[in-house]
């Protein structure tokens, strides 16, 4: 999604507000999914130097939790807001990329482990059960090393 400059270049304190969606977004992995079109809305300025790109992306990703692995839903929503110098915009190509700056702030505000809720339990790592749904039967894990590593030895007989 790119957005003309245009006119914009000689009339400093001009602004052109957008409003766009996107079909598609770059995701952190194959464990993502855009749940509808994501959103990219705000204004690009002349600030008489320069241009600034300000606006928000809003879209509605779902994932697996980190603990549990059951799909959760998270609305996203980040704000940018980018500065560029006259000279850094080259005067041949007279657009900003709206969706590359958005994929940008996308990725780099998405939190790297998501979970359903706070308080997840996660599964039992002994029958795999989803302990949110309630406790299983396997007996309580052991929490002290020593006796895992003995486990451990004890196992690979
Ligand atoms: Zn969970
Ligand atoms: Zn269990």
């Amino acid at each position: 999604m790119k957005m003309e400059i245009g006119s914009l270049r000689n009339e400093p304190g001009a602004r052109v507000a957008f409003d766009f969606f996107l079909p598609r977004l770059a995701l952190p992995s194959e464990e993502y999914r855009l749940l509808g079109p994501a959103r990219v809305f705000g204004a690009l300025t002349n600030t008489g130097d320069g241009f600034q790109l300000a606006g928000k992306l809003e879209a509605e990703v779902e994932t697996a939790c980190a603990r549990c692995l059951r799909p959760v839903a998270l609305a996203f929503a980040a704000d940018f807001d980018e500065e560029y110098g006259a000279e850094e915009l080259p005067a041949g190509d007279d657009t900003v990329d709206l969706a590359a700056v958005g994929e940008q702030y996308f990725l780099a505000s998405l939190p790297m482990r998501i979970l359903c809720r706070q308080d997840c339990r996660g599964l039992c790592p002994q029958c795999g059960k989803a302990l949110n749904d309630g406790d299983c039967d396997c007996p309580r894990q052991e929490t002290d090393p020593r006796l895992a590593a003995l486990k451990a030895l004890l196992e690979d007989e």
